[in-house]
């Protein structure tokens, strides 16, 4: 096989590893980032030839490039057959304008395409190895189902999830609960931050070591990959292979890993004359992009978008390695990244919550375009790129915006807003029947790890 390809830290102080090393660490020791020290690049024959493939073809062909000399063509080519199993639906709206949904996956998020395949790669790893992970992670609501589903039936790891009892849907709760296997989850009569704070103390607990807790969490690079897929598959899908077309991306983002996938794909060859980055509130981003001074948001904003209520994105390390710049994790910024060219390919934009409602409002009524809140953003975000007049929002450009979430997951305010109930897609069917299992803990340290030690 060929020499593998390495991925550093974004904060320089660990050891270089290869992709299996990276994915199972999550983390760098270093409290750094994994970034591949190569960039592949995918010939435009090949991107062109994309447009008969199925999108677990194409997956194969951009995860593989990261990963050779590190898992075998059949064995890659066993696990994306395995992980993308749904559709990914390019819908028109108008000119060249379409909304790619990711919302068809088993937990109704795009998130599910990062999970499904970290979760099939690392137990992929573990078989050859003989461990086994125990993925401890904390929820507000979407990580958590989306994490228990990549997971679900592996033998080699074991998933527990904390989540406040009070603070996610009963739709949401169900989605974990009603799974069982390997997937335990426990409800705590407490606040998001609290389930956060037992999941940290949990894995700097050295009498829990010998679980090998896992993350499992946004930064992983196993998480980070899988998500350039798409943007090849949207491109090459809607491409009309004229010389010289382009593409416009307008993505909805929160931790920033969905458009590092994106930034990604550009550097990989993929024709993209700019990536439209729109936040909630919490806009950080684009006041840094502004301004060229970096200001992270402290408590983040609570806005309707939930999944986006971040006030400091941890992949802003990667985007800034990427620009030649050096980032640490608390967001001090060493080395300030390429300001010019990074305006150039990125367009940043914050929407409001009032914006938000209106916009799914005026896409319903105006296309019969049905956006959930965190889509919604992505989409406006696309409407004032497009407002600025600049040569690449030219009417017949080829613009695609990603609609993160299925609007049946939030049913509350698309009643609020549009007067109509969301249809469940099949995924979320079914669910109202099924037993739950969880386990309602006390907030507190001493309970929880006791817990843990007696079950596991
Ligand atoms: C997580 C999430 C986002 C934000 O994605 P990032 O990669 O964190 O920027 C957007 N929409 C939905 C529905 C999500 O669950």
């Amino acid at each position: 096989m060929e020499n593998p390809l390495l991925f550093y830290s974004t904060n320089h102080l660990a050891p270089v590893l290869t992709f299996d090393q990276a994915l199972l660490k999550g983390q760098a020791p270093d409290r750094g980032l994994y970034m591949p020290e190569h960039i592949p690049v995918i010939a435009p024959g090949l991107i062109r030839d994309m447009k008969q493939m199925p999108y677990h073809e194409i997956a194969e062909i951009i995860i593989g490039s990261f990963l050779k000399g590190v898992i075998k063509e059949h064995e890659l080519r066993a696990l994306v057959k395995d992980a993308y199993n749904f559709e990914v639906p390019l819908q028109h709206v108008f000119n060249r304008t379409y909304v790619m949904r990711l919302d068809q996956g088993p937990t109704a998020s795009f998130k599910d395409f990062a999970g499904r395949m970290m979760g099939r790669l690392m137990n992929h790893y573990l078989s050859l190895s003989g461990g086994n992970l125990l993925i401890l992670t904390a929820t507000s609501g979407d990580t958590g189902s989306a994490v228990a589903n990549a997971f679900y039936g592996f033998e080699k790891i074991k998933v527990v999830v904390l989540f406040p009892t009070g603070e996610v849907t009963a739709r949401q709760r169900k989605q974990m609960t009603t799974l069982g296997k390997n997937v335990q989850i426990i409800g705590l009569d407490a606040k998001f931050d609290d389930c956060q704070a037992l999941v940290k103390q949990a894995f700097s607990d050295p009498d829990l070591d010998y679980l090998n807790l896992s993350s499992a969490n946004s930064i992983n690079i196993g998480r980070l990959i899988p998500q350039i897929v798409y943007y090849f598959y949207a491109f090459a899908r809607l491409s009309n292979d004229s010389p010289g077309e382009g593409i416009v991306f307008s993505v909805p983002s929160g931790n920033f890993g969905d458009m590092m996938g994106g930034m990604l794909a550009k550097k990989m060859g993929l024709p993209v004359r700019k990536y439209v980055i729109a936040t909630n509130e919490n806009d950080e981003f684009p006041l840094f992009l502004s301004q060229g001074k970096y200001h992270k948001i402290e408590p983040s904003r609570n806005c309707i978008s939930s999944a986006m209520n971040v006030g400091h994105p941890s992949n802003l390390a990667r985007l800034t390695a990427l620009y030649g710049g050096d980032m640490d994790e608390k967001g001090v910024v060493h080395r300030l990244p390429d300001m010019e060219r990074m305006r150039q390919d990125i367009f940043a934009v914050s929407v409001t919550d009032e914006e938000t409602r209106a916009t799914i409002r005026s896409a319903w009524e105006k296309y019969g375009l049905l956006l959930e809140p965190h889509g919604a953003v992505g989409w406006r975000g696309l409407e004032r790129f497009l407002e600025t007049g600049s040569p690449e929002a030219a009417p017949e450009q080829l613009c695609v915006t990603l609609e993160t979430a299925h609007p049946a997951k939030f049913p509350e305010q698309i009643r609020d807003i549009l007067n109509l109930d969301p249809e469940l897609p099949p995924s979320l069917k079914g669910l109202e029947e099924k037993p739950e299992h969880y386990d309602i803990l006390e907030n507190n340290y001493t309970a929880f790890k006791e817990y843990l030690k007696l079950k596991y």
